[in-house]
This record gives C-alpha cells, sequence and structure tokens, in this order.
C-alpha cells in the first residue's frame, strides 16, 4: 500500500521517494496494526503520515520498484 508518496530526483537524476505534502524523506519504520502481524512501513518525519506500508520487505521493493515508473515528479 502507497500512500501520499511522490518523487523527485537528486544531484544524481535518481528518483528518490518524499512526502507529497512537506517534501521530506520518509523515515522506514515497522509497525503492528494487528497483535502478531508485523508490516514494514514509510512514514514521514515532519507529518507523521504513514506513505506506504507492506507485509514484507520484497513486496516493499516490489511495489516501490512498479511505483517509481509512475510516481508523479515534483520540481
Ligand atoms: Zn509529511
Amino acid at each position: 500500500m502507497i500512500d501520499g508518496l511522490a518523487g523527485v530526483k537528486n544531484s544524481g537524476g535518481t528518483i528518490v521517494f518524499v512526502c507529497s505534502k512537506c517534501r521530506t524523506y520518509p523515515d522506514h519504520a515497522y509497525g503492528a496494526p494487528n497483535k502478531d502481524q508485523l508490516v514494514y512501513m514509510l512514514v514521514c518525519q515532519k507529518c507523521g503520515r504513514t506513505l506506504g506500508e507492506w507485509v514484507s520487505t520484497e513486496q516493499r521493493e516490489k511495489e516501490l520498484r512498479e511505483f517509481a515508473k509512475r510516481v508523479e515528479l515534483l520540481t
């Protein structure tokens, strides 16, 4: 699940993900929305919004890779 994530190009031309509202780099975090299910999250350091949530790192990498192809780039 990706929500509220945008992209910017860094000086090397690589797309990096930021919060679409604050343009702040998100932090990787872990959470447990259900008692026994650990999820991997991306959380904005500034507004605290959850920008992404996945059940595994494999799923996270896969979805972020796909997302990079269609992400809206902020300039
Ligand atoms: Zn934010």
